[in-house]
């Protein structure tokens, strides 16, 4: 029997039934207060084991609440196993690559200590950004095949806003399923990234600011779109729960080839929140089924021309200072959360255009991770985030770009700049004694 996954809601701790087919958006989050649905794993229940596939998906499928669903409601672990393998190479023949687990390369950053990379480079589409996408695309043909109800029919289109690489994620996805795209981006989106979006069928709108409205005009589109029907094909979290999930399987990655060495700290790149929340997601289960001793100390980064999560994160640790514990401190933000996350007044800016912005839309998971682990945000100036693609390159013979090496780029702020000497975080002084860190590499330029 396979163990028992539901979705609750982070902010006002509603339950869905485990059995609901589109565990999407929190039934409460027209109501005021900030809502996000989170994967509950009965670890008790759960028997895990690592499947002998090079395919995250397929390796770590029984935690996986999509595949928890499709056995209690009737596919057996072939046929769930069949659907994946038959999307993989459908993606495959889109993109010239499936899914398959990207290296984790150990190297000795400036300054001393151990440092893992995680490359996701030479993933999918370029970036991470696909694996929250495949999440959900199987997810939508597992509850198609069972005919579960309130299970979206499956001409119904999909949608996304994004500035680039999750777009692009989502075209490849959506067309090795044979699915109808509605994509809006930025009107200063890259023009080959649109080009390559209409040439995978999306649809693409380009959604230009408005001076009287604070936010971004894409996520105000892409929500009026889904408010008229299309399925939230997003990598935010409050807009659809279940896109979390695929990318956890990165620190299940990480964690694995780690094997017994101690994980101190992971600086993680901060746009939207969703690989943040995904990566402390996926490092919590672990430690919950006792596969890890204790998560690592947790830093969201984000470029000081964008940094909604850190303000959010001062105002977090002023409560605390007040004797506040991390649970009423949590509590609060949740109540209140235009009091913690606003958009960002000025538009974003950063050369790490991956992670502009407006407001981290997952930030409640990311504040629990980075308050529960005793880390700290870190705001990268502009000077260190234009350096840390080559100096990442140096160490690694990797290129990711500013976006891609921006979690690099904070843990050379948290060593005081790139030459261990300046102070260049905003938000913490200057800690040369990182002992055993991780960082992600999410995307920039194949070595081939
Ligand atoms: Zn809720």
């Amino acid at each position: 029997m396979q163990g028992t996954s539901w979705f609750q809601c982070v902010g006002c701790g509603a339950s869905l039934d485990p059995d609901d087919a589109a565990p999407f958006r929190c039934p409460g989050a027209d109501t005021g207060g900030a809502h996000v649905l989170a994967r509950v794993l009965d670890v008790e229940q759960t028997e895990f084991r690592r499947r002998d596939s090079q395919n995250p998906f397929l390796r770590y499928r029984d935690l996986f609440h999509t595949y928890a669903l499709a056995r209690r409601c009737g596919l057996d672990d072939d046929g769930y196993a069949e659907m994946v393998d038959t999307l993989d190479r459908r993606v495959e023949v889109v993109d010239g690559r499936g899914f398959r687990i990207t290296p984790t390369l150990e190297v000795d950053p400036p300054g001393g200590g151990t440092l893992w990379v995680k490359s996701e480079i030479d993933n999918v589409a370029g970036s991470h950004k696909a694996r929250h996408l495949m999440g959900v695309m199987i997810h939508l043909q597992v509850i198609a095949r069972l005919g579960l109800p309130g299970a979206p029919d499956p001409s119904t289109p999909l949608a996304i806003a994004s500035c680039g690489n999750a777009a692009l994620a989502a075209a490849v996805v959506a067309r090795a399923a044979d699915r109808t795209l509605e994509v809006f981006v930025p009107t200063w989106a890259d023009r080959d990234i649109v080009s390559r979006l209409e040439d995978l069928g999306a649809t693409v709108h380009a959604c230009a600011r408005d001076e009287g409205n604070r936010g971004d005009p894409c996520v105000t589109a892409f929500r009026t779109t889904v408010r008229r029907g299309a399925v939230p094909f997003s990598c935010q979290g409050p807009d659809n729960g279940l896109a979390i999930e695929g990318a956890k399987t990165i620190a299940w990655e990480l964690l694995d080839a780690l094997g017994s060495a101690t994980l101190d700290r992971i600086m993680v790149q901060v746009g939207g929140g969703a690989l943040a929340s995904a990566v402390w997601s996926g490092l919590g289960e672990f430690a919950a089924l006792g596969l890890l001793a204790r998560p690592p100390r947790f830093h969201p980064v984000q470029a000081v021309g964008c940094a909604p999560f850190a303000r959010a994160h001062e105002r977090a640790r002023r409560h605390l200072a007040e004797g506040a514990t991390v649970d009423e401190v949590l509590a609060a933000a949740a109540a209140s959360p235009s009091e913690y996350m606003w958009p960002w007044e000025s538009e974003p800016a950063s050369a790490a255009t991956g992670i502009l912005d407006d407001e981290t839309y997952d930030w409640l998971v990311v504040l629990a991770g980075t308050l529960e682990s005793g880390g700290t945000p870190v705001v990268v100036s502009e000077d260190l985030v234009g350096a840390a693609p080559a100096l990442a390159e140096e160490l690694t013979g990797l290129r990711p770009d500013p976006t891609g090496a921006a979690g690099f780029a904070g843990l050379l702020a948290l060593r005081g700049g790139p030459d261990g000497g300046r102070g260049t975080a905003a938000d913490v002084g200057p800690d040369p004694d990182l002992g055993h860190s991780a960082v992600l590499f999410t995307g920039g330029s194949p070595r081939h």
